[in-house]
C-alpha cells in the first residue's frame, strides 16, 4: 500500500519510518521496515498499527544503517500477520523486498522456487520476489539488473523496492502500473508510492515510467526500462502545500 525507500546520510531508519506515517492516511493492516548496517540486513514487521511497530523497534532496535525500506501493507494474498507483513527476505536474509499491488503469476513461480529448495516463509505474493532477486544475484551480481530480470517474469501490478547486503548504500525500485516516485536530495536519495513521504527533504521530484528500474545511490539516480535500456529522466518541483 505505502512504500517507502531512503539512502543517504541520516538515519535510514528514522527516514522511513516518518515517512510511513505521511503515507497512513491510504489505510493499511501491517508495517515493516529494513536497514542495511554492519555488512548486513536487520529487518523488523507487525500487523497493526505502526506505533505496534515503533514499539517493537523500541524494545528490539535495529542497528544505524543509512540505508534502508519500509512498507505499510494493505493484504491482498495471506492474512494481515507479522509473518505476511513486508519486507520479506530471501532465504540467507540478504535480501530484503516490499511491494504494493498483486503479482499474478505468484503461484506458479512459488512452485518452481519450492522446486529448488527455497523455503517460503509467508503466503504472500510478494516473497517469490525476494527468492528470484537472491537467485539473480548470486548470477548477476548487480541488484539493478537483477531486479530488471526479475521483472521480465512477473505478471502483474507492481511497485517493488529492493536492497541487497551486498550493495550496502543502493536502494533499486521498479514499476509496472503502480505509481512510484523518487525524491532526490544532496547527497541523498528517497523513492515513495507518494511524495508525500519525503517532501520534508526534497521537492526534486522524478516520477518512475512504466516498465522501468531505478537505481539510488547518495550520488545520484539512474534510469532504465525493463530492458536494460536507458531511459530519458525529468525531474520536476513538488510545489504543493506539505501541510495540506
Ligand atoms: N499483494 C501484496 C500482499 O498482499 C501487497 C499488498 C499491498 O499493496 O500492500 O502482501
Amino acid at each position: 500500500c505505502g512504500i517507502v525507500g531512503y539512502v543517504g546520510g541520516q538515519s535510514a531508519l528514522d527516514v522511513v519510518v516518518a515517512g510511513l506515517k505521511r503515507l497512513e492516511y491510504r489505510g493499511y493492516d501491517s508495517a515493516g521496515v529494513a536497514v542495511l548496517a554492519d555488512g548486513g540486513l536487520a529487518a523488523a514487521k507487525k500487523a497493526g498499527k505502526l506505533v505496534n511497530l515503533e514499539k517493537e523497534l523500541t524494545e528490539r532496535p535495529l542497528p544505524a544503517g543509512s540505508t534502508g525500506v519500509g512498507h505499510t501493507r494493505w493484504a491482498t494474498h495471506g492474512g494481515p500477520t507479522d509473518a505476511n507483513a513486508h519486507p520479506h527476505l530471501d532465504n540467507a536474509g540478504r535480501v530484503a523486498v516490499v511491494h504494493n499491488g498483486i503479482i499474478e503469476n505468484f503461484a506458479e513461480l512459488r512452485a518452481e522456487l519450492a522446486g529448488r529448495g527455497h523455503g517460503l516463509a509467508s503466503e504472500t505474493d510478494t516473497e517469490v520476489v525476494a527468492h528470484l532477486l537472491a537467485e539473480a544475484f548470486s548470477s548477476a551480481g548487480d541488484l539493478a539488473e537483477s531486479m530488471r530480470l526479475v521483472c521480465r517474469r512477473l505478471e502483474g501490478a507492481f511497485t517493488l523496492v529492493a536492497v541487497h547486503a551486498d550493495e550496502p548504500g543502493v536502494v533499486i525500485g521498479a514499476r509496472r502500473n503502480s505509481p512510484l516516485v523518487v525524491g532526490v536530495g544532496e547527497g541523498e536519495a528517497f523513492l515513495a508510492s507518494d511524495v508525500a513521504a519525503f517532501i520534508a527533504h526534497t521537492r526534486s521530484a522524478i516520477e518512475l515510467g512504466q516498465d522501468q528500474v531505478v537505481e539510488l545511490r547518495r550520488d545520484g539516480v539512474t534510469v532504465t526500462g525493463f530492458d536494460g535500456e536507458p531511459a530519458e529522466v525529468r525531474e520536476y518541483h513538488v510545489d504543493w502545500d506539505a501541510s495540506a
